[in-house]
């Protein structure tokens, strides 16, 4: 694979991206609210994050100069359970991206009904421009700095895009010096050494392949025919493209990461690509010497092609109302948060086109964050059948009340799982009533 990184991390997205996407998740909510006929005062709650901190995190680099990074952790809910939620570095992170990112994570993890509220966090850096050691530096002090909000009952950190185990460990070594106790319980998506889960790394990307297949399931499509493209080659698009491939026989014909990717309208050799990869490690699709019987894609083109289920698992704001008309798949599941903006998904409902929404479907992540946390608080740990079933069974069963809601109000999935999610955050809210 390009990286051990849960998604490459630049298939372009522009600065403006963050206030775009927070936007869009507001509407989103807002229809959920009038569906569910809500109380203002729980629409007001709702629709602002608990609580946010901004933090100015200096680094002394390998030459000996000081730069500083804004970092951020915004806690959307804490309702339902310890906000939960992971942490990206990347160049585009702002205050709203990160904003609707912990919005999305508690509803979530009220969709597929996890004991968590939500949150996320991020720093606006690019990791490429930085040596190893700079960036075990930044991560360290950004954890001691946002520290003080964080807790195994109070807020939980994860992997999300362009951070991976290692920035985990670095993270949860901080916190446990600076506790003088051994912390697991802080921080999911740690090496297995160190606490972590059997079947973590996987997790989002089986996850997704679950909601593809209850997808194609309930539209009588039988997988062995269908022909998939997967934008985002990273920990999502990478463990989904092969999991869908080997255990439920879906044709792959089309993958790209940052740098592009390959179609073959008959199915892609995803082994060939994964032993260059794995070859040649930090290399990127577009190095690949295909042997001819592919065809290069850019990631708009693949995102335009004639497959039966297109799954962008790479980043947010990928289909807009500049591409929607040009989609040719009926089905896109979202193994991305956040890839389909307002306008699109009004495009592509308009259309018919079915959209397993990011909420559900790739919540497979949290889901394994959550049984790792569960493991870490008992210091008892499982094998990886037995964490891939209980993942199973949770997707399983979430998507079944997503699907049944959306048939019974007849509407969309999404504005089904938002639905069912404002439903169950509104209670808790309810039943805690308003302190003091
Ligand atoms: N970053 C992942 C997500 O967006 C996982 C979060 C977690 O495990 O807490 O769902």
């Amino acid at each position: 694979m390009t990286s051990t990184f849960e998604a490459p991390y630049s298939i372009r997205t522009s600065k403006a991206a963050g206030s775009g996407m927070l936007s869009t998740a507001l509407t989103q909510l807002d229809e959920a609210f009038q569906r569910l006929t809500l109380d203002e005062g729980l629409r007001s709650i709702i629709r602002q994050s608990e609580r946010e901190l901004t933090v100015a995190v200096p680094i002394r680099r390998d030459d000996g100069t000081v730069s500083v990074f804004t970092g951020f952790r915004v806690q959307h809910s804490s309702a339902r359970g310890p906000c939960k939620g992971g942490i990206r570095f990347h160049p585009v992170v702002d205050l709203d991206e990160v904003r609707a990112l912990a919005l999305l994570m508690t509803l979530k993890c009220a969709v597929v009904n996890l004991p968590y509220g939500g949150a996320k966090g991020g720093i606006s850096v690019d990791p490429a421009g930085l040596s190893e050691y700079e960036l075990e530096r930044l991560t360290r002090r950004y954890a001691a700095m946002i520290m003080p909000i964080l807790g195994g009952k109070r807020d939980i950190p994860a992997p999300d895009v362009n951070t991976n185990p290692r920035v985990m460990a670095w993270f949860m070594d901080t916190v446990s010096m600076i506790e003088g106790q051994l912390s697991p319980e802080i921080i999911t998506g740690k090496p297995l050494e160190l606490g972590g889960s059997q079947g973590r790394v996987e997790a989002t990307g089986r996850g997704t392949a679950v909601a593809t297949v209850e997808m194609l399931r309930r539209l009588g499509r039988d997988p062995k025919e269908m022909r998939v493209a997967v934008q985002g080659y990273g920990n999502v698009g990478f463990y989904l493209a092969e999991i869908l491939e080997r255990e439920y026989g879906c044709h792959i014909v089309a993958v790209s990461d940052v740098s592009g990717g390959w179609y073959n309208p008959n199915g892609l050799s995803l082994s060939a690509i994964n032993d260059y990869l794995a070859h040649y490690p930090g290399s990127f699709l577009s190095s690949y010497a295909s042997n001819g019987h592919m065809d290069r894609v850019s990631n708009q083109e693949l995102l335009a092609l004639d497959v039966d289920v297109l799954i962008p698992a790479a980043i947010e704001n990928q289909i807009t109302a500049l591409n929607a008309e040009q989609i040719q798949s009926g089905i896109i599941v979202e193994g991305a948060n956040g890839p389909t903006n307002f306008e699109a998904d009004a495009i592509l409902r308009e259309r018919g086109v079915h959209v397993v929404p990011d909420i559900l479907a790739n919540a497979g992540g949290v889901i394994v964050s959550y049984l790792e946390w569960v493991q870490d608080l008992q210091w008892f740990f499982w094998e990886v059948g037995e964490v891939r079933l209980r993942l199973h069974d949770v997707m399983q069963r979430a998507f079944e009340e997503v699907w049944s809601l959306s048939e019974r109000e007849q509407i969309d999935l999404r504005s089904a799982a938002y639905m069912l999610a404002v439903q169950r955050v509104g209670e808790a809210i309810e039943a805690r009533g308003i302190f003091p």
